[in-house]
């Protein structure tokens, strides 16, 4: 190197802004710039030939002279052309961080070292500033989440409350809905039994007349066969009269028998019951009301005694045969039949009377109804409607099949116990 070069080269290392310092493999400073003397705050004099580790804290300071050792040694750098940041020492003990960076020069007689001290203060303090910032803004952020948090739980608090108003008011709605069909319901029974109490007003008036204005005109006729030869009309008149009072029973007991079944009065007591005397009692208690060349029949093909309730199936098999007697002509054959299947009774009731219309067969069970063709005989239309009541609560079943104008078949099937 020439002197130009050197000197231009000695311009460089004063004018640079980082200090540099070249030390020898003994750790002694043997030369120092500018920027030394002004980051450290000792005069060049008091740097040059004394050890760099005053340069630095412990425990760098105590061990520095052998990093160097170390390093000349085994050859194994730890920072020689590497760079780290490290902690220097001012003059007044003042502690700053830097960024050092050394570079080996191996001269003939020599072996030289070279720092490059970079202050990292201003980075530093910048840095710690940053996340100083960086530290707020993140509490700022958590502070706002922790509020967005609260006003979104408060939200969903809301809307669970709502979701639970909404549901009240359903259920609410629903409960009215309930008491208003309830009510309802009860409106219509109160209706169905106005009705009915009417209807049986107008039938119980119509009904009653025609027998009793035949027992009125019987007794009155009687009254005139004073003598031994009108014994005959007498004894017609005297029949007119048994059967009108016998008709008005009828009807009479079919309302009563309604009363209590809406009422929930009949009540059921189980029995050993003989089938065949029950059958020949109620065709006893029919033979008034049978047509002059009517033939009934009895078929018995199960005679042991079953368990069931006498007065209620009395009652169904009163109905049935009257109801057979009734729409029969004058020389049908009405047959009675009992059989055993399984472990019931059928009881059959067939006859060969006006039958009933396949359209109104489905209404044939209903209070009051009475076919079309029925019209011009007597009756309340209370028989069947009785008979199924009676039938179920004996725990039993009905069911019929019938052809208009040929002829009806009611069968009933009840449980042996
Ligand atoms: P009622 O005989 O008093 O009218 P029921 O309830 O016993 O009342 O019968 C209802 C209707 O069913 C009758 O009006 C009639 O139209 C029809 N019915 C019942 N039994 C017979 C039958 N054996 N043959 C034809 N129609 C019948």
């Amino acid at each position: 190197m020439n002197f130009y070069d050197s000197k231009k080269l000695e311009a460089i290392v004063e004018t640079s802004v980082d200090c540099i310092i070249v030390i020898n493999n003994r750790g002694i400073m043997q030369s120092v710039n500018k920027a030394t003397e002004k980051l450290f705050g000792y005069q060049r004099k008091e740097m040059v030939n004394e050890n760099v580790s005053m340069l630095m804290p412990n425990p760098h300071a105590a061990n520095h002279n052998q990093y160097i050792n170390n390093y000349l040694e085994t050859g194994k750098a730890k920072i020689i052309g590497i760079g780290r940041e490290v902690e220097a020492m001012t003059k007044n003990g003042q502690l700053f961080p830097c960024l050092l960076s050394i570079s080996e020069v191996k001269m003939k007689d020599e072996h030289l070292f070279t720092g490059i001290i970079h202050d990292l203060s201003e980075i530093k303090a910048a840095e710690s500033q940053l996340l100083k910032l960086n530290t707020e803004l993140e509490q700022k952020v958590q502070v706002r989440t922790s509020k967005l948090t609260d006003v979104v739980n408060q939200l969903l608090k809301i809307n669970k409350d709502l979701e639970s108003e909404i549901d009240k008011r359903k259920n609410a709605e629903k409960a009215l809905k309930k008491s208003e069909k309830e009510l309802k319901e009860l409106l219509n029974k109160e209706k169905e039994l106005n009705e009915m109490k009417s209807k049986f007003v107008t039938l119980a008036s119509h009904e009653f007349r025609t027998p009793l204005s035949t027992i009125l005109s019987s007794a009155n006729l009687i009254k005139r066969y004073s003598t031994e030869e009108n014994q005959y009309k007498r004894e017609k008149h005297i029949n007119k009269i048994s059967n009108s009072v016998h008709n008005l029973n009828n009807i009479l007991n079919d309302f009563l028998s309604l009363g209590k079944l809406e009422e929930g009065k009949i009540f059921v007591n189980f029995e050993e019951t003989c089938l065949k005397t029950l059958f020949q009692n109620v065709l006893e208690e029919l033979e008034g009301l049978k047509k002059e060349h009517q033939n009934i029949e009895l078929l018995i093909n199960f005679s042991k005694p079953i368990q069931t309730d006498k007065n209620i199936l009395r009652n169904i098999l009163y109905n049935l045969i009257s109801n057979a007697i009734k729409y029969s002509k004058d020389d049908g054959v009405i047959r009675i039949k009992l059989d055993k299947i399984g472990g019931d009774v059928k009881i059959t009731v067939k006859d060969q009377g006006i039958g009933i219309d396949k359209a109104e067969q489905q209404n044939i069970f209903s209070r009051f109804f009475r076919a079309n063709n029925a019209v011009n005989i007597k009756g309340t239309g209370l028989g069947l409607h009785l008979v199924k009541n009676y039938v179920e609560k004996i725990n039993g079943k009905i069911y019929f099949e019938s052809e208009i104008n040929k002829g009806s078949k009611f069968f009933v099937e009840i449980p042996i116990n």
